[in-house]
């Protein structure tokens, strides 16, 4: 089981005249377990820095944050807000691509490409499939790793509505699957609400303006 622990987490940057902006002002957070949790707030709370901080992309000023699973340091996926997918190699080429493991590659590529109920899609080529599908593929290829912990940057947020509906219903199937460790960056609400047993909201400055414990027993 995942934990991610976040004590007075700090951020700041600075500029070339040497002064400093702090964008996190001391994030407390306790994650743990299959859990899937939201951060929302308006543009330019911190909600990507925290996930890069988190993911170990960005340093940060001050604070701690701690990835276990069980008595291990916990494996992180990312998905960016674009897919990213290498343009010369094939869908399942990709997903081989970012294996850590490569015994049994091929049977979770195809498990995570039919979840996502593409796999049938596998030999072609990223240019040749559609905006919503190369997301769809994005996310397959970081569930196939298997991280313990997942990372979503408003993977949604480049889809027109009815594309981004469709997918929300694969990344609810994907993760119910899976059960994994989620914190999913987005700022829309129905979205967050949707998915998450958990929503944080940030606010300018970046601080936890509140949290939203969802009920899982209501229709969604
Ligand atoms: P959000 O994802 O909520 O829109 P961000 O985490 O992207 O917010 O940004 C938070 C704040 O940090 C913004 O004011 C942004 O301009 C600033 N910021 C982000 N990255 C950098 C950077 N590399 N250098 C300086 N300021 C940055
Ligand atoms: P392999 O894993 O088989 O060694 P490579 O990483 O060498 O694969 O790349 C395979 C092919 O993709 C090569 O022909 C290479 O020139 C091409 N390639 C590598 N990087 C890029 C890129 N950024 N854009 C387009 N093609 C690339």
């Amino acid at each position: 089981m995942a934990s991610i622990e976040i004590d007075g987490l700090v951020k700041e940057y600075q500029n070339r005249q040497g002064r400093r902006t702090r964008v996190l002002d001391g994030i407390d957070l306790s994650i743990s377990g299959e859990t899937f949790v939201s951060i929302v707030g308006p543009s330019g709370s911190g909600k990507t820095t925290l996930l890069n901080i988190v993911s170990g992309i960005e340093t940060l000023s001050g604070g701690s944050v701690r990835l276990r699973a069980g008595d291990r340091d916990a494996t992180v996926g990312y998905v960016f807000q674009d897919p990213r997918l290498l343009p010369w190699r094939t869908v399942t080429q990709n997903l081989k691509f970012v294996q850590r493991d490569r015994s049994g590659w091929e049977e979770r590529a195809r498990h995570y490409l039919d979840l996502v109920g593409l796999a049938h899609l596998g030999d072609r080529y990223p240019a040749q499939l559609s905006g919503g599908q190369q997301q769809r593929i994005g996310i397959a290829r970081a569930f196939s790793v298997e991280p313990d912990i997942l990372l979503m940057d408003e993977p949604f947020s480049h889809l027109d509505a009815m594309t981004s509906r469709s997918l929300r219903e694969h990344l609810e199937r994907i993760w119910l699957e899976s059960q994994r460790t989620v914190m999913f960056v987005t700022h829309d609400v129905t979205e967050a609400v949707q998915l998450s047993d958990r929503i944080i909201v940030l606010a300018p400055g970046g601080r936890i303006h509140e949290t939203i414990e969802v009920d899982l027993s209501r229709p969604r």
